[in-house]
């Protein structure tokens, strides 16, 4: 471990935001999940939230760019406790999901405690998930198709998060707690 790599490490875990996450919902196509937890380094998610799909958690490839090294994914049996867990936690969830209730994903404050749920391939985020989030958001689409891919949609609205929270000064200063800083720390240095 070089004097570099090292600082490295410690400039990325000081600029994590524990109060950010994803939580997927059954995505299961290896080269979404591992694209999106590939954005989810790149601002700073640390932690990325996935119920289970049927067949198993989709393994990595290299569209991740190793980014599970560095994000951390916790699992889940039933979105609705997922979603309720994090709820619980101060996280409002965010559904990416056309509803009569969705509004445009700029509208919203992603400086606050956020999670952004985020559908399967084909079925999108469940009906019972989407009522039960704070809000449903969408990316307006202006031309042919319907729905961008779900790792296209994730990117966009976490680095609008990005824009808000650099903005509001929220990467300027680590806001892992201290021990947690150290134990990541170590782990990411001597795996
Ligand atoms: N037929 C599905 C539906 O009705 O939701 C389409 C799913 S889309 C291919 C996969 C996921 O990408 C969605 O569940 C959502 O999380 C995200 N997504 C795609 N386009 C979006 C948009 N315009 N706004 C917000 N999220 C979007």
């Amino acid at each position: 471990m070089t004097p570099e790599r090292f600082r490295k490490l410690k400039n990325v875990l000081s600029k994590r935001q524990p109060t950010l996450t994803v939580l997927l919902e059954e995505v299961h196509k290896p080269h979404n999940f591992s694209a999106i937890l590939r954005s989810c380094d790149a601002v700073g998610v640390g932690t990325a939230h996935a119920v289970v799909p049927r067949g198993g958690l989709p393994t990595y490839n290299a569209t991740s760019g190793s980014a599970e090294k560095w994000v951390r994914v916790e699992q889940h049996a039933s979105v609705l406790e997922a979603v309720e867990g994090l709820q619980a936690r101060g996280f409002q969830v965010l559904a990416t999901h056309l509803s009569e209730r969705a509004v445009d994903y700029r509208t919203l404050d992603y400086t606050r405690p956020t999670c952004v749920l985020l559908g399967a391939e084909k079925w999108g985020v469940s009906a019972a998930a989407a009522s039960g989030a704070d809000h449903n958001v969408v990316i307006p689409m202006l031309g042919m198709v319907q729905s961008l891919n779900v790792s296209v949609a994730a990117a966009t609205i976490l680095f609008e998060a990005q824009r808000q929270r650099l903005a509001a000064g929220m990467y300027d200063a680590p806001s892992i707690p201290f021990e947690e800083f150290e134990r990541t720390l170590f782990e990411w240095a001597y795996p």
